[in-house]
């Protein structure tokens, strides 16, 4: 008897939510992963005896709204905390970029003024396209649907 219906390799957030979705929709799952932890880029480890973060990817600000209510990821543990500054940015030099709600232009101008001014419209140029993009994230593929309707 076939005990999987699904076999997922990569234990990374994207392997571990479409998991999660399959096992609530009925199907059995089955995650390999090669590491020793799961997580993927997301992985939190201790970098230091006493210290833990994400070791790649350190902000959530992708974290569908969506998943997080489906998931039920709050009575998971999920606290999202928020950051002071956006980035610091140190160079050898002494020099750094600190970016962050209102002092983001401020900053960049100490390294230069062309891009200072250009940085505001490249912000919310941005903003524009993830506003498009966000309205996709949550489509499966028709194909996909289809073959386990
Ligand atoms: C340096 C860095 C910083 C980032 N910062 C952010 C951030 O701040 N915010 C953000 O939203 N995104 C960030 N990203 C992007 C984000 O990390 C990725 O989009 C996300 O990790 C993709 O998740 P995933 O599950 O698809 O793949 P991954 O996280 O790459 O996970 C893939 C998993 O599959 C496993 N695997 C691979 N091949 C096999 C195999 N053959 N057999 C078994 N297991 C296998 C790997 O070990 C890994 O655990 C960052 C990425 C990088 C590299």
């Amino acid at each position: 008897m076939n005990e999987t219906d699904v076999v997922i390799i990569g234990a990374g957030h994207n392997g571990l939510t479409c998991a999660a979705y399959l096992a609530m929709a009925g199907l059995r799952v089955k995650v390999v992963e090669r590491r020793k932890v799961v997580g993927g880029a997301a992985v939190t480890e201790e970098f230091h005896p006493g210290f833990r973060n994400s070791v790649a990817a350190y902000t959530v600000s992708l974290l569908n709204p969506q998943i997080i209510a489906d998931l039920n990821l709050a009575e998971h543990g999920l606290r999202i905390v928020e950051r002071r500054a956006q980035n610091f940015l140190p160079a050898p030099d002494g020099s750094y970029l600190l970016t962050g709600e209102g002092r983001t232009r401020q900053s960049v101008a100490k390294l230069s003024q062309r891009d200072a001014v250009a940085i505001d419209a490249f912000s919310r140029e941005l903003e524009a396209i993830a506003d498009v993009l966000r309205q996709f994230v949550l489509r499966a593929p028709p194909n996909l649907v289809e073959g386990f309707g």
